[in-house]
């Protein structure tokens, strides 16, 4: 398989910025109902009932703020984009909107999310101007999927108010297709949506290290059966091997490993830069999970420490202040794997954490089956709050 090195990146960048642009190897058909996978040199698969068809390698966009890299990978082949209302800001659907307002509508799929706050008095209103303000960023009519963001407790998925704001939302067309994303309490959440009848599409935290698989291999299954997509996420766990975020874990084989799972349609790496999107691309092109992955992968599981919290909850049960410690460890990892501090910040604020949490314990009381020293990554990621977001990249 053709492997794209970084100057046939920065070469296909340069022609596009001249206007000769290089159709992406899915131009010659619509996204929707192009199932050829020779043409594409990625395996394609469907998502759920939603019609959509698209390679087993997508983009998040998360963190990228490069158009550039934008325009390599779409120019690779890959169609389906990541992003959500609150990454950088809006600049990342900004971004988003910048680069493909040229683009034949047809040639990729968009999704964004937004946080469903359901304590406000005002949801359906803000929810809507929300939506509203990332299609005009997006510079778009409509997305293809728009995903109630985070959805951590059960209980929101079946709320009244957020399931008839979703049906406005695509009965006006604002979006193609309904989905939710959730880090916790998976199988559980999986459950519910199907009961709310409403989501087609379920953006999940997926990888090699997670503890419930099993019973979340059982959840995904039902969803599939009644007709949902999955798109995986937080596939490289962490994106590095260490606690101090020094050592990048081997994507492609982490990806590998997500892609053996038939239901799993497609994975969200949040590559930023050419080499890292050129790994992805290299996993795409020879899928199969092979015996040197699965050793470096048995390898990684032996390693507790790595920066992927499991989000089993069994440290808030233990803690005497309960905090909602599953949060303030993703934003440790955002700040020290992904190297992304202002959406560090974000998720602290968004679970009211002070910065100052764990004074006057004496001594912490969890114990995380995942070999995590809880309080001192408390300690070392929660000041963060106190620092003004200007600062922060
Ligand atoms: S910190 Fe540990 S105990 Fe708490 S949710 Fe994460 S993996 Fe579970
Ligand atoms: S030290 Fe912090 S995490 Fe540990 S029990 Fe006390 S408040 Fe909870």
């Amino acid at each position: 398989m053709e492997k794209i090195n970084r100057r046939k990146f920065l070469g296909l960048s340069a022609l596009a910025g001249v206007g000769a642009w290089v159709a992406p190897q899915t131009a010659t058909a619509s996204v929707r109902g192009n199932t050829d996978a020779k043409e594409n040199k990625m395996a394609i698969r469907k998502l759920g009932n939603t019609g959509i068809n698209i390679p087993i390698l997508s983009m998040g966009v998360m963190r990228a703020d490069n158009p550039a890299v934008v325009r390599a990978a779409y120019n690779s082949g890959i169609t389906f984009f990541d992003t959500a209302h609150g990454y950088q800001r809006g600049r990342n659907e900004e971004m988003l909107g910048e680069f493909f307002k040229d683009k034949d509508r047809n040639s990729f799929i968009i999704a964004t999310k937004v946080h469903a706050n359901l304590s406000s008095g005002n949801f359906e209103t803000e929810y809507e101007e929300q939506m509203n303000t990332s299609l005009r960023r997006l510079q778009m009519d409509y997305v293809d999927i728009f995903y109630a963001h985070a959805v951590e407790n059960t209980g929101i998925l079946s709320d009244p108010r957020l399931i008839e704001t979703l049906k406005k939302f695509k009965e006006e067309g604002k979006t193609k297709h309904i989905g939710f994303s959730t880090h916790a309490n998976k199988p559980a959440q999986i459950d519910e949506a199907i009961k709310a009848g409403i989501y087609e599409v379920c953006l999940i935290s997926y990888n090699f290290k997670l503890g419930i698989l099993p019973e979340l291999d059982d959840a995904i299954q039902r969803g599939v059966d009644a007709g949902m997509g999955f798109v995986a996420m937080k596939t490289m766990v962490g994106g590095v091997e260490d606690a101090e975020g020094k050592k990048q874990v081997d994507g492609a084989a982490c990806l590998r490993w997500v892609w053996q799972n038939p239901n799993i349609t497609t994975a969200v790496p949040g590559f930023t830069s050419f080499d890292l999107l050129d790994n992805c691309l290299e996993a795409a092109y020879r899928p199969q999970l092979d015996a040197a992955d699965k050793n470096y992968l048995a390898g990684l599981i032996e390693k507790n420490e790595l920066l992927y919290c499991q989000n089993c909850g069994q440290c808030v049960e233990q803690c005497t202040k309960s905090l909602p410690i599953p949060a303030i460890m993703r934003a440790y990892m955002y700040n020290y794997g992904y190297k992304y501090a202002a959406l560090s910040k974000e998720t602290l604020e968004s679970s009211t954490v002070n910065g100052n949490d764990c004074a006057g314990c004496a001594k912490c009381t969890v114990n995380c089956p995942s070999g995590f020293k809880v309080a001192e990554k408390i300690a070392a990621i929660t000041p963060i709050v106190n620092v003004p977001s200007y600062f922060l990249a």
